[in-house]
């Protein structure tokens, strides 16, 4: 994949901050104060004793600037995040015309609060509708890579796409929906999350269709190289819900399937790549 590096206008850098300070538990405002009055009467200092060393209630509150340099390897991943989340946008930009609203993706790393909860590095990459930004903890690279056997740039570039594929959801109102849907029918919400799941691969897929267009690289976008649509196919099979609850069960259990198996994410995400239309990422029609 080729692609060139800009200013990081697509991301939010809290590697800095997050889960920083070798373990420090979150506290939020009432645990921290809890903390310093134990401290204050016993004399005793226990945020060192959580293990952050912290003293100000600022490092267990969001919203503070973390940014962070890493090692090269990981500031060259830095760049390549931002340029498929930006070369992503574009295009779902003129797709949507107004209706598209730019979205970030926060890097963190080991743990982050977010609108949606407390994410570990466990979780793996995901789009929180409550704030309308992608979370990636860069080392799942490293575990797409090692784990999951699909390592390569455009492997990781497609976990990025299915994420901004949720944003395109929550913009055009589908997720809505289907959390309406699940509220109103519970023994639906695994189906439903299945077809939410696949039309985000859906949609990956169509970027991708997009960056397979030749000269692209030389107008500064993101372009795929012979071997690149493979790469995210080994990706889409990795990550499907019955290698993944292989891995952790031995048993693949179709009826808790969230994400889809990796033959349908495989499908989708071809259906997306080989149409370059959105229109064609109907999960929920078929
Ligand atoms: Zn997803």
């Amino acid at each position: 994949m080729r692609w060139s590096a800009g200013d990081r206008g697509n991301i939010e850098d809290m590697r800095g901050r997050s889960g920083g300070g070798g373990g420090m538990i979150p506290l939020g405002i009432g645990g921290f104060i809890v903390v310093a009055l134990l401290s204050m009467f016993t004399g005793v200092n226990f945020f060192d004793m959580l293990g952050g060393g912290s003293s100000s209630p600022s490092s267990s509150t969001v919203g503070t600037s973390g940014a962070t340099t890493g090692s090269p390897t990981e500031e060259r991943l830095v760049d390549m995040v931002d340029a498929v989340a930006r070369d992503a946008q574009d295009m779902w930009a003129q797709k949507l015309g107004s209706r598209y609203e730019p979205t970030k993706v926060v890097l963190f790393r080991d743990s982050i609060q977010s609108t949606c909860g407390y994410a570990g590095a466990a979780t793996g990459p995901f789009y929180c509708p409550g704030d309308r930004k992608v979370y990636l903890d860069l080392g799942f690279f490293d575990e797409l890579a090692r784990r999951f056997g699909a390592p390569g740039d455009f492997a990781q570039a497609y976990v990025l796409a299915h994420e901004i594929g949720h944003h395109i959801q929550t913009l055009t109102g589908t997720e809505g929906q289907m959390r309406q849907m699940q509220r109103s029918d519970p023994g639906s919400t695994n189906t439903l999350s299945v077809r939410l799941e696949l039309q985000a691969d859906c949609y990956a897929g169509v970027w991708g269709h997009e960056a397979s267009r030749a000269g692209r690289a030389a107008a500064g976008g993101v372009e795929l190289d012979p071997g690149d649509m493979e790469e995210a196919l080994r990706a889409a099979a990795a990550i499907g819900d019955d290698r993944l609850q292989k891995l952790g069960t031995g048993r693949v259990m179709p009826e808790k399937f969230t994400h889809g198996s990796s033959e349908q994410r495989v499908t989708w995400f071809k259906r997306g790549f080989d149409s370059g239309d959105p229109q064609a990422c109907n999960t929920f029609e078929r």
